[in-house]
């Protein structure tokens, strides 16, 4: 079976997890939206990082800062000047600009497009601008953030007076950014607006380089807990001339997607450039006992470690596990941890009202603690193709047995197997099937 980003794509417009934005109007390049089942797989991967690196880190504290800030704090990061650009070429004809033009190891001077000559390749901001207040002059031109991490850095002080915090410590932000990014593309892997998963690590200088190797093994092991395939994940030690103008050392960590390698996440040694920066350019001591502590950063994007998630875990069965031959079936075997939908629940049949009242009263209660859904409609078999298709890890039938015995069949999603749980058990069976223990040993056979 070949994984590609059409197939995937296609399965995530058509199950609701994500569409092309604006549609009705002709679409908008390289935007999307998330819809019902997309939102719910990206709030659990939000809180699964979220958890990971605040909850269970005793000395990392949250923030959610704004998106649009005093445009000095770009100025002082470096982004307005040349450490946050792309070189481009323009065409003088019809203005389109041009990412690594080259043919042979040659750069080409005419327009791939129209044809026309191009100009000298030029350097062009990657900051998305707008304008604050009232009238649009340059006094009021403000960013929309580039990265999450500056709002950390501009309330650094504001933490360490308000929460008792000591170096070392962290402070996490999950939240949107923005660059103009001149060749969006691969899907949600690169867009103009995304969500980073971000945290910012203050400690002593000697101790950076430490800290540098804690949080790589520390990243590295939550894909792995996240049920990711390990061999498609790999380290990327990034040379001094690639490395971003801020880091003084960086390792991206990468997913082997079905176009090649792709970062997910950057682990960077941003040493003292940020906080002595905001210092030089605001006059404010962000100097702890008379140094500049120095920032380990872990940066991960919300879209592209979605879409490592998705391709990691579709596949398509060759055989079929139902009598259809007109498709392929497809099973998104995502962890449970991330699944939309943790639980369905199934009446055996539709038109048998005992059936039907049983595993609606059962539905009520389950929901109360997980997200589910009840199904009435289609075969068993097909209804167990829906859930595989958008990853519910268990399904829950009803039965004529169910009546006498006040069972229900749980059927697991990648194995296939089927247990009988007694009604009264049933909420303590899927919270022990969450927190990781095996399928099989929770019931008896089916
Ligand atoms: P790239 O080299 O691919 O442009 P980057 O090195 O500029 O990425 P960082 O600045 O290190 O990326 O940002 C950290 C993370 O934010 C990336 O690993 C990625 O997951 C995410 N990210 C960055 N740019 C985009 C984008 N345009 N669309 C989606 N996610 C992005």
């Amino acid at each position: 079976m070949k994984k590609s980003i059409k197939k995937i794509t296609a399965l995530t417009k058509r199950k609701g997890f994500v569409y092309p934005s604006s549609l009705i109007y002709g679409g908008f390049s390289s935007t999307y939206d998330f819809g019902p089942r997309g939102v719910a797989l990206k709030n659990n991967l939000k809180n699964e990082w979220w958890k990971e690196m605040t909850r269970c880190q005793d000395d990392v504290v949250g923030l959610d800062s704004s998106i649009i800030m005093n445009p000095k704090i770009w100025q002082a990061s470096g982004h307005l000047s040349k450490g946050f650009a792309d070189k481009l070429s323009e065409c003088k004809d019809c203005h389109k600009r041009f990412k690594d033009l080259e043919e042979d190891g040659k750069s080409t001077e005419k327009c791939p497009d129209c044809g026309g000559d191009l100009m000298e390749p030029r350097d062009f901001n990657l900051m998305m601008k707008t304008f604050v207040g009232p009238v649009e002059d340059d006094a009021t031109t403000a960013y929309l953030r580039a990265e999450t991490c500056q709002g950390i850095f501009v309330n650094f002080k504001n933490v360490m007076d308000s929460m008792r915090v000591d170096l070392p410590f962290g402070i996490a932000q999950i939240g949107k950014s923005f660059r103009n990014e001149i060749t969006p593309g691969n899907f949600i892997f690169r867009m103009r607006e995304f969500e980073q998963m971000e945290m910012q690590w203050f400690c002593n200088k000697k101790e950076a380089d430490e800290f540098f190797e804690f949080w790589l093994k520390q990243r590295l092991e939550w894909y792995e807990k996240m049920g990711i395939d390990m061999e498609k994940i790999r380290k990327n030690e990034i040379g001094e001339d690639e490395r971003a103008h801020y880091a003084r050392r960086q390792v991206d960590i990468e997913y082997k997607f079905p176009f090649g390698w792709g970062e997910i996440e950057g682990i960077h040694n941003r040493g003292d450039w940020d906080l002595s920066n905001h210092s030089k350019h605001s006059d404010e001591d962000l100097m702890v006992d008379g140094d500049y502590p120095w920032v380990i950063e872990t940066s991960i994007g919300v879209e592209r470690s979605f879409l490592a998630f998705l391709v990691d875990s579709y596949e398509e069965l060759e055989s079929g596990r139902s009598n259809d031959a007109e498709s392929k079936e497809v099973v998104l075997k995502l962890d449970p941890k991330l699944s939309p939908t943790k639980v369905a629940v199934f009446p055996l049949l539709k038109n048998k009202k005992k059936l039907t009242k049983k595993a609606k009263l059962i539905f009520e209660e389950i929901k109360k603690e997980f997200d589910a859904v009840y199904d009435e409609t289609g075969s068993i078999g097909k209804r167990y193709r829906r859930q595989d298709e958008v990853g519910t890890p268990l399904c829950v039938t009803v039965d004529f047995d169910s009546l006498e015995d006040d069972s229900v069949t749980v059927r697991e999603r990648d194995s296939m197997e089927q247990i009988r749980v007694s009604e009264k058990e049933l909420k303590k069976v899927v919270r022990r099937f969450m927190e990781g223990e095996e399928f099989g040993k929770l019931g008896k056979k089916a």
